[in-house]
C-alpha cells in the first residue's frame, strides 16, 4: 500500500494552449497508484492533450506534473515509468506479433531469454500466446488490442496510459474487454488512466472518474457518485439520462413543472435544476404518501432489459424492468421520493 502510494501522479494546476484554443485549463488531479482513473468527456475536451502530458508527448505551459513526489514535467517520454496504448494500436505491420511486443525490451538490450519469457508471460496473460508467430493484419480487432496492451506491459510502466483502446471493437467485444481490462488491472495492481468518451465504459472500468468539459475538470469521483450526485446539469447529462426539473423554493419544498415536490434538504437558491435517474422513479397504482404526480403515459419504447415510459407531465422518463406494458394514456402514480432528487449546481 505505502509503495502504491509513493506512485501517485499528481498534475497540479495544468494548462495547455495551442494558439487561441485553451485545450487544457487549469487542472488539478491526484490519481493515486494502483487505481484505475479514467478521463471522460466529449469530443475536444482536451482529455488527449492531458494524457499526452502525462505521457511527456506534450508540455505544459503552466502547472506540474508529479510521478511518485518526483517532479517530471519536463521529463521526455522514454525517460518516464509511463506507456501508452493509442486508439490505432501503433503496431509494427512486418514485425511478428512476438517482435511487437518485444520490441520496447530489445530497445533496452534485454537479455534474449529474459525477453522471451517476459513477452510469453504477458501474451499468456492477455491469450494471445497461440499467435506469437502471426503478422498484425492476421489478427482481429479484439486481438490486436491485446497485443497493444501486452506491448506496453512488458515494459512494467508504473502508469498504463489508454487512449481510447477499444473504439475500434465492435459494442459486444467491447463490452467484453471493459470488463477484462478491468480485471488485469486489478491483478497487476498498477496505475490504469483511461481517456473515453463512453459513459458506459467510464462507469465499468474505473476506480475514479473525471468528468471533463472545456478543458476543465467538472467534477471527480468513483463512479457511483458522479452518476448519483452529478454536480450540474452537464454531468447529469453526460451520465446518462436524466430527467431536469426546473424549480423554485415555496413553503416546505419546491414548486415544479410537474407540480409540488419536497427536498431532502432545503434548496440552495430560490430556484434551479433539480435531477432524478428514470430508473428511480416508482410507478404504483395508489397515490404515493409524498412526491406523487398523478401522470398519463405519452409513449414507450422497448430496450431489451427493460422499458422507457414517456409520461405527461413534463415529459417524465422513467425507466422500468417491469414486464407489464403501459399504453399511450394509460394513468398512473409516479413518486419521485426526496432522497433521489439531486438538486444541481447550474
Ligand atoms: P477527442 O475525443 O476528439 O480526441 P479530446 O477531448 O481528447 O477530444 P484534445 O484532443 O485534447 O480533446 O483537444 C482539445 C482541444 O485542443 C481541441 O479543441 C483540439 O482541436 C485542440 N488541439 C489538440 N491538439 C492540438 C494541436 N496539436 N494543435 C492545435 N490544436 C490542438
Amino acid at each position: 500500500m505505502a509503495e502504491q502510494q509513493e506512485k501517485n501522479l499528481i498534475l497540479r494546476s495544468i494548462t495547455k494552449r495551442f494558439g487561441d484554443v485553451e485545450a487544457v485549463q487549469d487542472v488539478t488531479l491526484e490519481v493515486r497508484g494502483g487505481e484505475f482513473f479514467t478521463l471522460l468527456g466529449p469530443s475536444g475536451c482536451g482529455k488527449t492533450t492531458l494524457l499526452r502530458m502525462i505521457a511527456g508527448l506534450e508540455i505544459p505551459d503552466n502547472g506540474q506534473v508529479l510521478l511518485g513526489g518526483d517532479d517530471i514535467t519536463n521529463l521526455p517520454a522514454t525517460k518516464r515509468q509511463v506507456n501508452t496504448v493509442f486508439q490505432s494500436y501503433a503496431l509494427f505491420p512486418h514485425l511478428t506479433i512476438f517482435e511487437n511486443v518485444a520490441f520496447g525490451l530489445r530497445s533496452r538490450k534485454v537479455a534474449n531469454d529474459e525477453v522471451g519469457k517476459r513477452v510469453y508471460r504477458r501474451l499468456e496473460m492477455l491469450g494471445i500466446q497461440e499467435m506469437a508467430q502471426r503478422k498484425p493484419h492476421q489478427l482481429s480487432g479484439g486481438q490486436k488490442q491485446r497485443v497493444a496492451l501486452a506491448r506496453a506491459l512488458v515494459n512494467e510502466p508504473d502508469v498504463l496510459l489508454l487512449d481510447e483502446p477499444m473504439s475500434a471493437l465492435d459494442a459486444k467485444l467491447r463490452g467484453q474487454v471493459q470488463v477484462e481490462l478491468k480485471r488485469l488491472q486489478r491483478k497487476l495492481g498498477k496505475t490504469f488512466i483511461l481517456v473515453t468518451h463512453d459513459q458506459a465504459e467510464a462507469l465499468v472500468c474505473s476506480d475514479r472518474v473525471a468528468v471533463m468539459r472545456r478543458g476543465k475538470v467538472i467534477q471527480y469521483g468513483t463512479p457511483e457518485e458522479v452518476y448519483d450526485i452529478p454536480v450540474n446539469r452537464f454531468v447529469a447529462e453526460f451520465l446518462g439520462a436524466a430527467n431536469l426539473l426546473t424549480y423554485q423554493v415555496a413553503e416546505g419544498g419546491v414548486q415544479t413543472p410537474v407540480g409540488f415536490l419536497k427536498l431532502d434538504r432545503d434548496a440552495p437558491k430560490p430556484e434551479g435544476t433539480l435531477a432524478i435517474r428514470p430508473e428511480w422513479i416508482r410507478i404504483s397504482e395508489e397515490e404515493p404518501p409524498v412526491n406523487g404526480v398523478r401522470a398519463t403515459v405519452r409513449e414507450t419504447i422497448y430496450r431489451g432489459t427493460n422499458f422507457d415510459v414517456w409520461f405527461d407531465p413534463g415529459p417524465i422518463r422513467v425507466r422500468t424492468s417491469s414486464y407489464k406494458h403501459f399504453h399511450p394514456g394509460d394513468q398512473a402514480w409516479l413518486k419521485l421520493a426526496p432522497e433521489e432528487l439531486v438538486v444541481l449546481d447550474d
